[in-house]
């Protein structure tokens, strides 16, 4: 399985087989496991193998195929299925952290992973200093000997802007701090992140994983130390665990997401040169854009722009005229599904903040993200050029 290609992967790393030898994988609903006598139950509770059991709350035959299947995507050597993307970046930091220590992130995040870091984690005690994710002068003036994590969307939401894995955990493992990345954005498809640099993966199953707007998830990926030793002991006792039925939503999931991002990905880029080219925008923002400023970096680090673009209409009443028109694209703040959803980060996932925040973040009043689907480019650049031309 080693030498298999990610897109073989997807469809049989990590499977495991009931005695009825089974195609699909089987949904093992639940929540505990028998024992045949109390000296087993016993043995399992000081040493479990890879495949004994003992609790859902953290471990599962269908959900341990979910964990091991993305792991050898991601090329990570163990990973824990959480039961949301935010579950999964709180417990990657929180299972890690104590009060005293310092963590550097990027400031441009999505609005539930700021509050963990700017809310949550000061809280208790931790120091968190915010930098410009573009700015590798500004981490290495922030990333001190003493530095316990740094945390960044390899993309960010919804701006776009691209962080330079490989320069950023350089600096990060200069002082011995664990890079911590949310790679929602680049998705597994296109993410090498581990090989860039990153100790630890994140991902919201919830968007490209899932890719039919079904179910929460999410996963953290690591090292078999960090997962087993430091994020599964407090997942298991704080419970934010992934139910069996949802993983293997997320198995079948996986199955197709190289073909679901790839054709988004490509929607994605055809629909962004289309709308640049036409003019009538504020702007336009894609990282798989010559003009995008990290274009460079894109290319090298993730192989393609990805499924997400956002366009300014220029004010929020425009934002609101063009949302309104759409045909196809729907009104939502889901991203990475078959179907195209449109969102307007100021007045929803990113209302929470302050307008100077905004501001500072690039999230314009006419900022609008647009998660690009499985429907045909034509049909999707027709609704929006219809929309735009009634601006
Ligand atoms: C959606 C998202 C999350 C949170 O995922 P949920 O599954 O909704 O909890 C975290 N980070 C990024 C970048 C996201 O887009």
């Amino acid at each position: 399985m080693k030498t298999w290609k990610k897109r073989t992967k997807a469809v049989h790393a990590g499977i495991r087989r009931s005695q009825y030898n089974e195609v699909s994988e089987a949904i093992y609903l639940t929540q505990g496991f028998v024992y045949d006598t109390a000296e087993d139950a016993e043995a399992r509770f000081i040493q479990s193998g890879d495949d004994e059991f003992i609790y859902a709350r953290y471990g599962n035959p269908t959900i341990a195929m979910f964990e091991d299947r993305m792991a050898a995507m991601e090329g990570a050597e163990d990973g824990f299925a959480t039961a949301s993307g935010m579950a999964a970046v709180s417990g990657a930091l929180t299972s890690m952290l104590r009060a005293g220590d310092h963590v550097v992130s990027a400031r441009a995040l999505f609005g539930s992973c700021l509050y963990i870091l700017d809310e949550v984690l000061t809280r208790f005690g931790v120091e968190v200093t915010f930098v410009d994710g573009t700015d590798l002068a500004a981490w290495e003036a922030a990333i001190r000997p003493d530095t316990k994590a740094v945390f960044f969307e390899s993309v960010s939401n919804p701006t776009l802007e691209v962080i330079d894995i490989a320069a950023v955990s350089k600096l990060a493992h200069a002082v011995g701090a664990v890079v911590i990345l949310d790679n929602v954005f680049a998705t597994p498809v296109f993410s090498d992140a581990i090989v860039q640099g990153a100790d630890v993966v994140v991902y919201s199953a919830t968007k490209h994983i899932d890719g039919q707007g079904r179910a929460l998830g999410g996963i953290i990926l690591g090292t078999k130390e960090f997962i087993r030793g430091t994020v599964e002991p407090y997942m298991k006792h704080t419970g934010g665990s992934m139910s069996p039925f949802t993983a293997w939503m997320m198995l079948k999931g996986l199955e197709t997401i190289e073909l679901r991002v790839r054709a988004q990905a490509e929607t994605a880029g055809l629909i962004a040169a289309a709308l640049a080219a036409d003019g009538d925008l504020a702007q336009v923002i894609y990282p798989g854009l010559d003009a995008h400023p990290q274009n460079a970096l894109t290319k090298a680090q993730m192989g393609a722009g990805g499924t997400v673009l956002s366009i300014d209409a220029g004010s929020q009443a425009a934002a609101f005229k063009l949302l309104n028109a759409l045909d196809i694209f729907t009104i939502s703040n889901n991203l990475g599904d078959a179907k195209s959803i449109a969102t307007h980060p100021a007045t929803t996932t990113h209302q929470r903040l302050s307008e100077e925040t905004r501001a500072s973040l690039g999230i314009t009043p006419g900022l609008v993200r647009l998660s690009v689907g499985l429907e045909d480019p034509d049909d999707l650049l027709a609704d929006l050029r219809a929309a735009i031309a009634g601006l």
